[in-house]
């Protein structure tokens, strides 16, 4: 294995489910890893590279799309690519996994209920009040993965242990190794 193997680190799940602090509590760990590390957040994405789109199935596939064309783009170049994305739909999902060598699907799996009691962003309470239409999970569907790679809990789980469990399975494929146990190119002889 060598750093320079890139992949894309897909999580997806309803909004609150922790798809954002996954991503940032795995990111700088892969890049204390030696990992380059890319993170493409939903939310930061549609402020530019989706800017306009909306919540339509048809805009939410245009972004999936985009997003995955990006993080395929960044993956083939060796980057360790971490997207943080409701990503609804299985199809949208499908696609970009048909495009990336290297495409980790991880299902960040808390309730809806567990969601709600959070509401991070406070969308919860306008979302179950009528007040925001297609709203994943409340007003707008979430096509669960049917085999994702990686199934975190967060209901039940602590952000270090979910991080763990991501850091866990990409070194049992191969896709990463703990700090220090690169290979180091450097200490390999020549060939005579
Ligand atoms: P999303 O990006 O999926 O919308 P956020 O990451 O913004 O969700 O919010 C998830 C919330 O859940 C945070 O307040 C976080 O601290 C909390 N949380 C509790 N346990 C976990 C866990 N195991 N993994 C991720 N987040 C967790």
């Amino acid at each position: 294995m060598n750093v320079d193997n890139g992949f894309v680190l897909w999580l997806t799940g309803l909004s609150g489910a922790g798809k954002s602090t996954i991503a940032n509590a795995v990111a700088p760990r892969l890049a204390e890893r030696g990992h380059r590390v890319e993170v493409l957040d939903g939310d930061e994405v549609r402020t530019n590279l989706c800017q306009g789109l909306g919540f339509s199935r048809e805009d939410r596939d245009t972004n999936i799309a985009r997003i995955g064309y990006v993080a395929g783009k960044l993956a083939k170049h060796g980057v360790a690519v971490v997207v943080a994305a409701i990503s609804p739909y299985r199809e949208a999902r499908d696609k970009v996994r048909a495009s990336v060598d290297d495409f980790v699907e991880v299902h960040v799996a808390a309730p809806v209920t567990t969601c709600a009691e959070r509401d991070v962003k406070g969308l919860y309470a306008k979302a179950l009040a009528g007040e925001i239409k297609n709203f994943t999970g409340v007003s707008d569907p979430y096509e669960e993965p049917l085999e994702p790679e990686i199934a975190l809990h967060t209901e039940r789980e602590s952000v270090e242990q979910s991080a763990e469990q991501v850091l866990a399975w990409l070194e049992a494929r191969g896709l990463s190794l703990p700090a220090g146990e690169q290979l180091d190119l450097d200490a390999v002889p020549a060939s005579r």
